[in-house]
């Protein structure tokens, strides 16, 4: 993370500055570790390194102040009308930003326009909750050794954690992601030490929140010194959350097993995209949480698959929930917009309009028993209609001319309202009495931002003015001039607009202050209809995907019938085979088969299949009984950590360790080619004792592919391990994947045939089966499972040439040998044998 290292102005003790710049020294001095955006006119400008850094990462030109006064101070700048965009980008570089805005109007300005810094933004405090990514989460965070909070200022969410420690709590970041952490200052440089890829903040003071540890008070107290005291109305207090209850899905096995991203780092291809057919972002949102920390009660995941259910069997309902879902927009992001000044009329007309798609979901959820739910649809719906009261739908875009209040809700506002239109009306017949008492019919009143009113007549009836016309401009055909009478309407008019808008700003806080007052029932009901979408939204999946409700086995068993992979049956084009699978309590299905075969999808099959079942939605199966699962274990492929100064053997080994540590009775261990990253014997030694470990020690269902055959003969001696393999056709030396489960190992492993698919030259393919052969002759020999692929020198270039014994051909070649073989050389002629051989050798070429 780049940081802007500008102490002091470099410039300040060789040149005199400009009162601007002076100005603008005594604010950046207060805000030296931040991207100063300072206002001039239109633009928000940044100077000398602030300037530097910023305009590569907006893309925009680096220029000097001023040129012709060789000012060579550097500087670039953005429109201030669209500066979300800009912001967001500073801060998804780790950047932070301090906005300083004119705080008087220029006109009214003595000297130079006062300025003063209004927001501070982070990573984790945007400007505009708008410009952020609808599906993630941007949680600000704080952890000691006792408890992890996460606050999300743009939704209002605030929840804590208790932990045992302070690894505990880390391990929380890893699952979240915060965009921010903060922590106190003396402990930052420490925790950003290990945990590199999270921007840390450091900020010690706490403000106090009713029952709640101290790494809320520290969120709370950061929130408001970056956003002011109106985040408070948001967040009423924090939430306390427990992990007891849920499924412990430590971050591996979200990366191994692609919930939330696929190995590319993409949400393509993730379990959470598969499963999305949520309407809402809030929705969207809680599927992810969902995801994140599936249950492990069978009674909860009961109550849930029992509301997907009910929503599979009323169709006709499910459409229109979601019809209606689809025009509600997002009620909680839009509440974090109010809280901040960015906040416009708009928001709130959007906010009425999302609660009101809400009530209409009510009617539609009368088999929902949710007592304090009902308690927030009253205030909320008071408050809707009252949104809807005060504010015009033809809101303009541009909230400073007024015009966003609707008549009728204050009589002083209607008044004034009038008048303004009032003095409209006066100054139209002022222009007709004008123009009868002069005689002058072009006379025209009209308004400009430097004279204000004014009356112009063109020069052909400049004889006619009147002496009490005061002249006031004089333009090429005509001139223009003022009145007392005129002077007196002017101010009248003005001072009716500016008290208008005065007024319509003084509604409008008092209706955001009531609404952010009312924010608890309303992140509730957003709450509750985020539920909604969840659980119509798994209906919808279940129907559109025919996926079956799971039972939990009491006996802990696991029987799968016809189970699929949900992410890779809808990505595939061709029709994805479905496989039956069946374990016994802490059993293990060693799986063996060639590459490619299909070992990893079913083994992330029975785990996606689990989490799924687990966070209440229906499995792609013909039927389900799966176990209650504690912990979800994977060790899968090969991940690169080279950045952290890890081999990819080592974080095998450490994933492994943690995972042999923890795993127990009730939990799922996936381990798909482990110990590779070493030599034969070192890999195979450790694959089988791992093996025997969790088939004896942790007793936990265990899927684990190999391709060391040799670990197979250990079902024979261990009755919880249970050989399977992925089914091949084989035709001719040429292998055609099946997909299917079958029992026992596999007879070969066919890697040779793999490569040759995958294109390998012949030459290697024909060295390598020919090592193949040797090894094999050779194990026979030694009988033994051991053996030594660095015993084998190199082919001598005749043997290359020669030796064909073990090299594999193609059908033609088969042909050709066959022919050869039955050849009755007796009876041929010289000739046709002559012929034959020509064909034989046109047929090689
Ligand atoms: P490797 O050992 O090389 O990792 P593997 O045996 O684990 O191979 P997978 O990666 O699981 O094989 O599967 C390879 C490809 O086969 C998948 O990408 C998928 O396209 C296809 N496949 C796997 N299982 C099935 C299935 N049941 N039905 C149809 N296609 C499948």
């Amino acid at each position: 993370m780049a940081k802007t290292s500008l102490k002091t102005n470099p410039k300040s003790k060789e040149k005199k500055l400009t009162p601007l710049m002076t100005q603008y020294w005594e604010i950046k001095s207060a805000h030296q570790d931040k991207v100063l955006l300072f206002r001039m006119g239109d633009f928000f400008e940044m100077f000398h390194e602030d300037a530097r850094l910023a305009a590569p990462i907006l893309e925009i030109a680096l220029t000097q102040r001023n040129k012709k006064s060789e000012d060579d101070t550097p500087m670039c700048g953005v429109p201030h009308h669209s500066i979300a965009g800009p912001i967001n980008k500073l801060l998804s570089e780790g950047h932070k930003v301090a906005i300083c805005d004119q705080v008087e109007d220029p006109k009214e300005a003595k000297g130079i326009v006062k300025r003063a810094v209004t927001r501070i933004l982070s990573p984790g405090m945007v400007y505009d909750p708008d410009t952020l990514d609808e599906l993630s989460t941007n949680y600000l965070c704080s952890y000691d050794h006792q408890s992890v909070s996460f606050l999300e200022t743009t939704t209002g969410e605030a929840f804590f954690y208790e932990v045992k420690s302070i690894e505990e709590a880390r391990s929380f970041l890893n699952l979240l992601s915060p965009k921010e952490v903060v922590l106190k200052k003396n402990e930052v440089e420490n925790e950003k030490e290990i945990l590199k890829n999270f921007y840390f903040t450091a900020h010690d003071e706490l403000f106090e929140v009713h029952q709640a540890p101290q790494t809320s008070c520290r969120l709370m107290s950061y929130a408001c010194y970056m956003q002011g005291e109106s985040i408070n109305s948001l967040i009423s207090g924090f939430e306390k959350r427990e992990r007891s209850q849920k499924m412990n899905l430590p971050v591996t096995a979200l990366r191994h097993l692609e919930i939330f991203e696929n190995y590319r780092g993409e949400r393509k291809g993730s379990l959470f995209e598969a499963l999305r057919r949520t309407k809402t972002s809030v929705g969207s949102r809680l599927l992810r949480e969902w995801l994140c920390f599936p249950l492990a009660s069978e009674k909860e995941i009961n109550q849930r698959l029992d509301e997907v259910e009910f929503w599979t069997k009323n169709f006709t309902l499910v459409q229109e929930v979601r019809s209606i879902l689809s025009g509600m927009g997002d009620i909680e992001r839009r509440l974090g917009k109010i809280s901040t000044p960015q906040c416009h009329a708009r928001d709130l007309m959007s906010l009425s309009l999302s609660l009101e798609a809400g009530f209409q979901i009510d009617q539609l959820i009368s088999h929902w028993n949710h007592t304090t739910y009902k308690k927030s649809l009253q205030p909320a719906k008071e408050l809707s209609l009252k949104i809807q009261k005060i504010i015009s739908e033809e809101t303009p875009a541009q909230m400073k001319n007024g015009g966003f209040i609707k008549r009728g809700f204050r009589t002083d506002l209607d008044e004034l309202i009038d008048l303004s239109s009032d003095t409209q009306k006066a100054l139209s017949q002022m222009e007709a009495q004008e123009k009868e008492k002069t005689g002058i019919s072009s006379l025209k009143i009209r308004y400009n931002n430097v004279f204000g009113y004014y009356i112009e007549v063109t020069n052909t009836h400049k004889d006619k003015v009147p002496a009490h016309y005061i002249r006031k401009q004089t333009l090429a055909n005509a001139e223009r001039y003022v009145t007392e009478e005129l002077g007196q309407l002017e101010a009248k008019v003005l001072s009716a607009r500016t008290r208008r808008i005065e007024v319509e700003f003084e509604v409008f806080a008092d209706l955001k202050e009531e609404i952010l007052k009312t924010s608890p029932h309303l992140l509730l009901l957003a709450h509750v209809w985020s539920e909604v979408d969840v659980y119509t939204s798994l209906a919808w999946l279940a129907l559109e995907e025919k996926y079956v409700r799971p039972t939990f086995s009491k006996d802990k068993s696991l029987n799968l019938v016809a189970s699929r992979h949900p992410v890779v049956e809808q990505e595939m084009s061709a029709d994805f085979i479905p496989n039956d699978i069946e374990l016994s309590p802490s059993h293990c299905l060693l799986l063996t088969g060639p590459n490619m075969a299909g070992k990893s999808t079913l083994m992330r099959q029975v785990a996606v299949i689990s989490i799924m079942a687990q966070i209440g939605s229906f499995v792609p199966a013909q039927t389900a009984q799966i176990p209650l699962f504690d912990k979800v274990f994977t060790r899968i492929g090969a991940s690169d950590f080279l950045t952290e100064g890890l081999s990819t053997f080592m974080v095998e080994m450490t994933e492994t360790a943690e995972m042999l540590k923890q795993a127990g009775e009730d939990s799922l261990v996936v381990l798909d080619e482990i110990g590779r990253g070493t030599s034969t014997y070192d890999g195979m030694s450790l694959a089988q004792s791992i093996l025997e470990f969790l088939v004896g020690d942790s007793k936990s269902m265990t899927l684990f592919a190999t391709h060391y055959h040799e670990l197979t003969v250990l079902a024979d001696k261990y009755s919880a391990i249970q050989n399977g393999h992925m089914s091949i056709r084989e035709n001719k030396n040429q292998i055609e994947f099946l997909h299917t489960l079958s029992a026992g190992p596999a007879n070969r492993s066919y890697g040779i045939q793999v490569a040759q698919l995958a294109g390998l030259p012949p030459k290697v393919i024909n060295r390598a089966a020919k090592i193949l052969s040797s090894l094999e002759n050779q194990n026979e020999r030694e009988e033994s499972l051991q053996m030594s692929l660095l015993s084998f020198s190199a082919p001598s270039e005749e043997e290359e040439i020669t030796d064909t014994s073990s090299v594999i051909l193609d059908e033609e070649q088969q042909q050709l040998l066959q022919e050869l073989k039955e050849m009755a050389v007796q009876e041929v002629t010289p000739l046709e044998a002559l012929n034959k051989i020509a064909k034989w050798q046109q047929s090689l070429s």
